[in-house]
C-alpha cells in the first residue's frame, strides 16, 4: 500500500517535473537567441549614427579609459581591455551607442 501511495505521489508531482523542465528548456532557448542576436549585431560591419551616414566597426580608435589609439574592432580597447559603449560618427560626431551594449 505504501509503495502504491509512492507511485501515486510521483504521479501527481510528475506535472510539476514536467513543467519544470519546459521552463528550464524555454529559458536555455531564450538565452541561446538573445546570444546569437547579440553575436549578430557585434559581428555588423557598420552601425548607422542618427543622421544615416554608416560608420565601420573597424578602423583606429581612441580608448576614453586608457586614451591609447588602438586599430581594429571598436568594441574593445587594445590595450587595457575596456570595452566601448559608443563612438562618434566620422562624419557628423554624433555619438553611436554601441548596439550590443544595450542588452
Ligand atoms: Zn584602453
Ligand atoms: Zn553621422
Amino acid at each position: 500500500m505504501r509503495r502504491f501511495q509512492g507511485l501515486l505521489l510521483a504521479l501527481l508531482l510528475s506535472p510539476l517535473y514536467a513543467a519544470y523542465g519546459a521552463v528550464v528548456i524555454v529559458r536555455a532557448i531564450v538565452r541561446l537567441y538573445r546570444f546569437c542576436g547579440r553575436a549578430r549585431v557585434s559581428l555588423a560591419r557598420e552601425v548607422h549614427c542618427q543622421n544615416g551616414h554608416p560608420n565601420a566597426t573597424t578602423g583606429r580608435w581612441e580608448c576614453a579609459s586608457c586614451r591609447a589609439q588602438y586599430h581594429g574592432w571598436v568594441g574593445r580597447c587594445r590595450v587595457c581591455g575596456a570595452g566601448a559603449s559608443w563612438f562618434p560618427c566620422s562624419t557628423c560626431q554624433v555619438g553611436i551607442p554601441l548596439p550590443w551594449e544595450r542588452t
